[in-house]
């Protein structure tokens, strides 16, 4: 549990892991079983909203994990590679070798993530919003963006550089300032 409760989450993400792990967060099998939803089906798909469904399964936490996971293999020199599996991102355990960085920074982005899949799945839910995979992409990193500029306002000027700037890493400062995630480049789709 020590990594639900790590500082370097903030308090809404460390609140959706929580509820995670103790399995009380409102997907629609739990509101199903309480007689608050209609459907225990899943906002964005036909199958049972449970939450490893939609953390892990469902279409739309495809492409959050995928970049989540091309991004942190960046920052281990491609040297290994966290498998997203149900243990890290329900759970939040990191299996050795991840050291104390990779271990910070993988926990930042699962919980991230988890944050952009509950976001998504409400705004499919409640607006209504249609997504397709490339949005979802391009709003995970937009979401990562924002989380790394928020602690380059919020760290110590080292705390921000030996975590997100040091390298191996897979982000940069741009010319002018603004945060550059340094993914490889993808084939272009005709
Ligand atoms: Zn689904």
């Amino acid at each position: 549990m020590r990594n639900i409760h790590n500082k370097i989450n903030y308090p809404d993400s460390r609140e959706i892991s929580w509820q995670i792990v103790h399995n009380v967060l409102a997907t629609n099998d739990v509101l199903y079983r309480h007689h608050i939803s209609r459907s225990p089906n899943c906002a964005c798909c036909p199958l049972v909203e449970t939450t490893a469904h939609l953390f892990l399964d469902c279409w739309i936490a495809k492409p959050v994990w995928q970049e989540i996971e091309a991004l942190l293999k960046c920052f281990a020199n491609d040297k290994f590679r966290l498998l997203l599996d149900y243990r890290a991102v329900l759970f939040n355990i990191i299996p050795p070798p991840f050291r104390k960085r990779l271990n910070n920074l993988a926990i930042i982005l699962i919980n991230l993530g988890k944050n952009i899949i509950w976001e998504v799945r409400g705004l499919v839910k409640f607006e209504n919003r249609h997504f397709s995979s490339a949005q979802i992409s391009a709003l995970t990193l937009a979401r990562i963006r924002q989380r790394i500029r928020t602690d380059q306002y919020l760290m110590s000027v080292e705390g921000f550089f030996s975590l997100w700037l040091r390298q191996p890493s897979g982000v940069r400062l741009g010319a002018d300032g603004d945060i550059v995630l340094c993914l490889p480049r993808k084939p272009t789709c005709f």
